[in-house]
C-alpha cells in the first residue's frame, strides 16, 4: 500500500472512503465505537472504547480525514501534534455548531434565514418577538436529521419549546423559511486549492430522512452558479481539504443556506455510478495530496435510500439500470441501511422504475409529483 489514511468514524461514509481508496492503494484505519462497524470489512478499526485506543489510531496512518462531523474537537488536537488532518479543524468546530456556521454565512455574505441565539426563555420571548413567527428552534451542537428542534407557531407554544430544548446549553432561533425545494451542493478542493463541484441535488425527505435526490436537480441551470460561488467561498475562506456540502433551500427570493457538512454527504451516493469521479474517490485524493478527478456527471441520476428494513436484493437487481449498496447494518426504524442508484433514459423511465422500486421497498419512498430530469 502507498499511503494509509485514518478516518475518525467507521460508518456507511467510511467504508464507501475505503471503497474508492482501494484502487488507489490507499489503505484506510478506523476510529469507531463498535468493531463490528460497517468500515470494518475494509480496514482495521480502532475502538474508541479501548484504552490507548487514540494513540493506536493515530500511529496507524500517515494522514487523517473523518466521516463523522461530531469528531471530538479535543482528538484532533491531540492528532494534530504529530499528524495532519483534513478538512482543517476550523471548519469541523463551526460545522459543529450551527450559530458559528451562521455567523460564517454572514461573514461570507451567504443568504440565511434571520435568526437569534437562544439561552434562556427570555431570550426566546426576545426572538419570537424579533424575528415574528414561524419560527424554528434548534439546538446549536448535536442535531441531525431534524432531531432537537421545535417549530414553533405560536406563542403559547413558548414554554413547551424551552421545556423541550432549553436543557441544551445553547439554542438557535430561524424564521421559517417557505421554500419549493431543498437542494444540496457537493464540492472538493485539493491541497492546490483546486476546487471542482458536482450538480445540484434535489432531496427529498420523509419524516425528516433523506428519502431520495433527484441529480442533476430538476430546473437548476439558474441556481448552480449561485450555489457554486456560494461553496467555493466557503471552501477557500476555510482554507479546506477534501469534500464539503451545502445544504440549500431554495425560495422566491433565491438560495438560503441552511447548513454544512465538512465531510462526503449522503446527497452525494449517486457519484459513485452517476459521476466520472464520485464524492468518496476525490475526497480520498484530497486528502491524500493527489490530482482531483472529473465531477462531470455521465447520466441524470437518483439516490434513494433503503431505511429501517432491507428490500430483497434479487427484486432490486432485477430493475434495469439499479446498483444496490448494503451497508451491512443491522436493520432498525429510521436508519439509513443501503441505497439505491437509478440511472434511467428519460423522466418516463424514472416515473417506472421509482414506481417499481416504492412496491419493492420496506420503507415507503417519498415520490414527488415532477420527476422531470
Ligand atoms: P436541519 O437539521 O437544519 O437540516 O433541518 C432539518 C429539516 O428541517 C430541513 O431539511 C428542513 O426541511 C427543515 N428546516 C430546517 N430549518 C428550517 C427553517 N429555518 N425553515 C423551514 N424549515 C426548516
Amino acid at each position: 500500500m502507498d499511503k494509509t489514511i485514518g478516518i475518525f468514524g467507521g460508518g456507511q461514509l467510511g467504508r464507501m472512503m475505503a471503497q474508492a481508496a482501494l484502487p488507489l492503494n490507499i489503505q484506510c484505519t478506523f476510529f469507531e465505537a463498535t468493531a463490528d462497524c460497517p468500515a470494518a470489512a475494509l480496514g482495521q478499526v480502532f475502538s474508541s472504547e479501548a484504552e490507548h485506543a487514540l494513540h493506536d489510531f493515530i500511529q496507524s496512518a500517515d494522514v487523517f480525514s473523518l466521516e463523522f462531523e461530531n469528531t471530538p474537537l479535543s482528538d484532533v488536537d491531540v492528532l494534530q501534534k504529530s499528524k495532519s488532518i483534513y478538512p482543517p479543524r476550523q471548519a469541523l468546530a463551526i460545522a459543529q455548531n450551527r450559530l458559528l456556521e451562521k455567523a460564517l454565512f454572514d461573514e461570507l455574505a451567504i443568504p440565511v434565514a434571520p435568526y437569534k441565539a437562544v439561552d434562556s426563555i427570555e431570550s426566546l420571548k426576545i426572538a419570537v418577538a424579533e424575528l415574528g413567527l414561524p419560527i424554528v428552534l434548534k439546538t446549536a451542537t448535536g442535531g441531525y436529521d431534524g432531531k432537537g428542534q421545535f417549530v414553533l407557531r405560536s406563542e403559547d407554544q413558548i414554554t413547551q419549546a424551552w421545556a423541550e430544548l432549553g436543557t441544551a446549553q445553547s439554542l438557535i432561533a430561524e424564521s421559517f423559511v417557505t421554500f419549493s425545494r431543498e437542494v444540496s451542493i457537493i464540492a472538493v478542493r485539493g491541497q492546490n486549492g483546486d476546487v471542482k463541484t458536482w450538480p445540484l441535488a434535489e432531496n427529498h425527505h420523509h419524516h425528516g430522512i433523506l428519502s431520495h435526490s433527484i441529480v442533476p436537480a430538476p430546473k437548476s441551470t439558474d441556481l448552480q452558479p449561485v450555489a457554486q460561488e456560494y461553496i467555493t467561498r466557503l471552501l477557500n475562506h476555510l482554507n479546506y481539504v477534501g469534500v464539503l456540502t451545502l445544504e440549500l433551500f431554495v425560495t422566491k427570493q433565491g438560495l438560503y443556506a441552511n447548513e454544512m457538512a465538512p465531510r462526503v454527504h449522503n446527497s452525494g451516493h449517486w457519484s459513485i455510478e452517476g459521476a466520472v469521479c464520485s464524492q468518496f474517490e476525490n475526497h480520498i485524493r484530497a486528502v491524500a495530496g493527489l490530482p482531483l478527478g472529473s465531477t462531470e456527471v455521465i447520466r441524470p441520476t437518483v439516490l434513494v435510500n433503503i431505511i429501517g428494513q432491507y428490500p430483497k436484493s434479487e427484486d432490486v437487481l432485477a430493475l434495469n439500470g439499479a446498483h444496490l449498496h448494503l451497508y451491512n447494518k443491522t436493520e432498525r426504524e429510521g436508519r439509513k441501511i443501503g441505497h439505491i442508484t437509478l440511472m434511467p433514459n428519460d423522466s418516463h423511465e424514472l416515473t417506472n422504475l421509482c414506481r417499481k422500486l416504492a412496491k419493492i421497498l420496506p420503507n415507503p419512498l417519498a415520490l414527488s409529483e415532477d420527476m422531470n430530469i
